[in-house]
C-alpha cells in the first residue's frame, strides 16, 4: 500500500508494454499482471501503478504509471513518471517520460520535463520549463 494522503489508486486498464524507469530513464518491459518490477539499470524497485493525490502530502512520487493530482490537493515533493496530470498544486519537480498536463487549476512551484506538456489558460508555472526531445537517434555514415 502506498498510503499517506493518497486517496486511492488504480491499474490502468490498457497499460502499455514498456516504460521508463522514472529514477534512470531506461526503458523496460512490463508484463500486464506485475505491480511492479526491478530495474535492469539502477535495480531500483519501479511501482507500476497510477497514483491520485487527494489531498496535501509530503512526499516523492515515482511510477512508472501516471501520477494526478486533484484540485485542492498538494504536492510538497517531486514527480517522476510516465504521465503527470496536474490540477490541484506542487512544491517540486515534475519529471514525465511521456506527458505534462497542466490545468486551468494547477499551481507548480518548480521545474518542469517533459517531451510533450499541455497546458490550459490559468495554469501558473514558476520555474524552468524543459522540452525534451526524445526522438531516436538515427545513426549514419559520417
Ligand atoms: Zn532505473
Amino acid at each position: 500500500m502506498l498510503g499517506l494522503g493518497i486517496g486511492r489508486f488504480r491499474r490502468s486498464p490498457m497499460a502499455p508494454r514498456t516504460i521508463a524507469c522514472p529514477y534512470c530513464g531506461k526503458e523496460l518491459a512490463i508484463v500486464p499482471e506485475a505491480v511492479s518490477i526491478p530495474c535492469s539499470k539502477c535495480s531500483r524497485r519501479v511501482e507500476l501503478e497510477d497514483l491520485e493525490v487527494v489531498e496535501k502530502i509530503s512526499r516523492d512520487l515515482m511510477t512508472g504509471a501516471s501520477v494526478l493530482v486533484r484540485v485542492g490537493a498538494m504536492v510538497k515533493g517531486n514527480i517522476h513518471a510516465a504521465e503527470i496530470t496536474i490540477l490541484g498544486s506542487v512544491q517540486g519537480n515534475l519529471k514525465a517520460s511521456r506527458l505534462i498536463h497542466l490545468a486551468a487549476t494547477a499551481r507548480v512551484n518548480g521545474a518542469i520535463e517533459a517531451p510533450r506538456l499541455e497546458m490550459e489558460e490559468g495554469a501558473l508555472v514558476v520555474g524552468r520549463l524543459t522540452i525534451t526531445n526524445k526522438a531516436r537517434k538515427v545513426r549514419g555514415k559520417r
